[in-house]
């Protein structure tokens, strides 16, 4: 289908934006794809400028980075929830605030996010924290798969549960398994699932890497 051409950009929320789906988003509209920061209980901290970088909605939102158990967390108070105050609300995501201006020209303040929520983080026996762009590298190169995730139960066993309409090539496991020896922990074993499809979050959410370990 043919965008139209007064179409300037396409914005995403609600989930991380991966760079493989900007660009897929970029193709399909013919344009640039900004990714936007918020919840649902807050719904506009921040937005991706056309240099790529996040400003802070100072006018919406007073945002803090805070570091806690040596994550720099973030803590949002809401300016504009005039029936339930948020004040310090300890929002589940990890990142910074930027010093310095942008040359885009916007007088919004910078931020710089981790793309992940902490029960996204793999993290094996020897206490390494495995961000979740690792696992979805992995599978740059496998074709056809429909839908996948990757869920840590045990401290070292992680199982990969993939859709894939027309059944995987063989030795994937062992590419797979090989990999994560190597670059990640000797011990954790890799068990490929495949699954027709892959549930949402109650929320409607499709998560790629879920650490369902107890805390
Ligand atoms: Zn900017």
């Amino acid at each position: 289908m043919r965008m139209p051409k007064s179409l300037k950009g396409v914005y995403s929320t609600a989930e991380v934006l991966y760079e493989w789906q900007r660009e897929a988003i970029e193709t399909a509209f013919a344009c640039k794809g900004f990714n936007q920061y918020g919840s649902r209980e807050i719904p506009n901290i921040a937005l991706q400028c056309r240099q790529g970088n996040f400003h802070v909605f100072t006018d919406m939102v007073f945002l803090e980075s805070v570091n806690i158990e040596q994550e720099d967390r973030f803590l949002v108070t809401s300016l504009t929830n005039r029936v339930m105050p948020l004040i310090r609300y300890e929002i589940g995501d990890s990142g910074s605030l930027r010093e310095g201006d942008c040359s885009c020209g916007s007088p919004f303040p910078l931020m710089e996010m981790e793309f992940c929520r902490s029960n996204d983080i793999i993290v094996t026996q020897s206490g390494k924290r495995i961000y979740p762009s690792y696992f979805i590298h992995l599978l740059d190169d496998v074709k056809g798969i429909n839908q996948y995730q990757f869920v840590q139960n045990e401290l070292n066993r992680i199982t990969l549960n993939i859709d894939a309409a027309s059944g995987l090539a063989p030795g994937l496991q062992r590419s797979l398994q090989q990999r994560i020896t190597n670059e990640i922990d000797k011990h954790m074993t890799l068990e490929i699932n495949p699954v027709e499809m892959i549930e949402r979050t109650r929320l409607g959410k499709h998560r790629f890497v879920i650490n369902a370990r107890p805390n």
